[in-house]
């Protein structure tokens, strides 16, 4: 088994986990940021870090997580400014912290694109159930059931993809992308659109990135860019996903 193998496994792992929520805590105070991500674990949440508000920025865009926790209060940047950046490219839902119950800074803060917010102090028992409120109407507003196209299936629940009786082993943006291909089955997808609903790049990203995923989507297909089954290229233009004849 080599290390490359290795490093699969894990991949296919995490991406089978798909149930636990993950988390993103952007907070710049340290032993809050400790106390959070403890109470969060502790209630069934995934929960990554970022100390300040491009970082968490930049996390949000690279890991794509499920929920953003942001402290309004940050040294960096200010809160309603992160969330119009973030609504630029992403709906993931966003709880905001604020430090005090100042009426105008959370009208900012919603009107930006929060989906919630809680006033310091708070419960871990009253954040948590803020959380799980959100997910679930976040979880609601998307399309649930399992896409079918020709042989294939991709549950989104379940994070299963399913080819011909057979489990397809996928790394997480591997399924999000089969995921967004099969949901617009017959349709051109664009390598921009596809940057900006799987990826949550904003327009004019690597779009080396999604031929890359792409080209590992085919080779799990069992199929090529030349000779395509399910995943076509129209040159020019991007990626359709079809059944085959
Ligand atoms: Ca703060």
């Amino acid at each position: 088994v080599t290390t490359s193998a290795g490093r699969q496994t894990g991949t296919v792992l995490a991406a089978t986990v798909g149930s636990v929520p993950q988390l993103l805590l952007i907070e710049d105070d340290s032993a809050i940021r400790s106390a959070l991500v403890r109470a969060l674990s502790d209630r069934g949440h995934g929960v990554e870090t970022a100390p300040t508000g491009m970082e968490g920025l930049h996390s949000a865009l690279e890991g794509g997580p499920d929920l953003i926790l942001l402290d309004l209060g940050l040294p960096d940047v200010e809160g309603a400014t992160l969330l119009k950046m973030l609504r630029g490219v992403s709906q993931v839902p966003v709880v905001v912290i604020t430090a005090q119950d100042d009426e105008q800074q959370i009208i900012r803060a919603l009107d930006a694109g929060a989906d919630d917010y809680v006033v310091k102090p708070f419960s871990a028992d009253h954040l948590d159930a803020r959380v799980r409120a959100v997910l679930r109407r976040a979880t609601a507003a998307e399309p649930v059931g399992p896409v079918v196209v020709g042989g294939l299936t991709v549950d989104p629940r379940t994070r299963d993809a399913v080819l011909d009786g057979r489990p397809l082993d996928l790394s997480r943006k591997e399924f999000d992308l089969l995921h967004q291909l099969a949901r617009k089955a017959g349709q051109v997808v664009t390598k921009r659109d596809l940057l900006a609903e799987v990826w949550h790049l904003p327009y004019g990203g690597a779009e080396k990135t999604v031929d890359v995923h792409l080209s590992w989507l085919r080779r799990k297909l069992g199929e090529s860019a030349q000779e395509p089954r399910y995943l076509h290229s129209v040159r020019g233009v991007g990626i359709k996903l079809v059944a085959p004849p």
